[in-house]
């Protein structure tokens, strides 16, 4: 099954995408770990999109397609996949449905006020990209990741202005997918208030209603 996951930074799209990896034996491409491992091995694309984000910007669409584009041809993704964080434009969108279209969209609904409430409080470790927080999951030991001891912290891009910068670019460039994957008869709206596992539980049931 190969599946798009929309929705506002802080929807709970990574935790989402996790689970489901996992549950269904895909693997989770996530935009924003290509991301981090392009700049941690200081590629040349990695140096361009760490300017990028530390400003709270989105990586230009030819980046980001070509990054994509990439990870898809490993022999994991063959049968299938779930993404995160990308198609996050029009184009991109379409970039998509030629190299290896979606067959499923789930849209992950959440207001802005959890956002802000979501990401503020988010730690990561920085050793294994294990996502803690500071009210609803905190790690067992302050500023510690329980799975492998590494050191938890606050992304710059969840500082408060930032996540603002992101969820203005997100309604403005990101909104607009929810209609046109709508057109296409692939979008499945899942409201992600609650916890993980009940978001997980509405997607099943999606699952079986198809
Ligand atoms: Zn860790």
């Amino acid at each position: 099954m190969k599946i798009v996951l929309l929705g506002p930074p802080g929807a709970g799209k990574g935790t989402f995408a996790a689970q489901a990896s996992k549950r269904l034996g895909l693997p989770h491409i996530s935009t924003g770990d290509l991301f981090r491992a392009a700049i941690k091995n200081e590629t040349s694309l990695g140096k361009k999109v760490k300017d990028i984000l530390a400003n709270g910007l989105l990586v230009p669409d030819e980046l980001t397609i070509g990054l994509v584009k990439d990870r898809l041809l490993q022999p994991d993704a063959a049968d299938g996949w779930i993404l995160d964080g990308f198609p996050r434009t029009i184009p991109q969108a379409e970039a998509l449905q030629e190299i290896n279209p979606a067959e499923l969209v789930l849209n992950l609904e959440v207001d802005d006020g959890l956002i802000l409430q979501r990401l503020m409080g988010r730690r990561i470790c920085r050793n294994c990209g294990k996502i803690y927080h500071m009210v609803t999951m905190p790690p067992k030991r302050d500023g510690i990741c329980d799975a492998c001891g590494g050191e938890l912290y606050t992304r710059s891009d969840d500082q408060e202005d930032s996540i603002k910068t992101r969820l203005a670019a997100y309604r403005e460039q990101t909104e607009p997918l929810v209609q046109w994957y709508g057109d296409r008869n692939l979008l499945i709206p899942l409201r992600g208030k609650g916890t993980p596992d009940s978001v997980y539980a509405a997607f099943e049931e999606v699952l079986r209603n198809r």
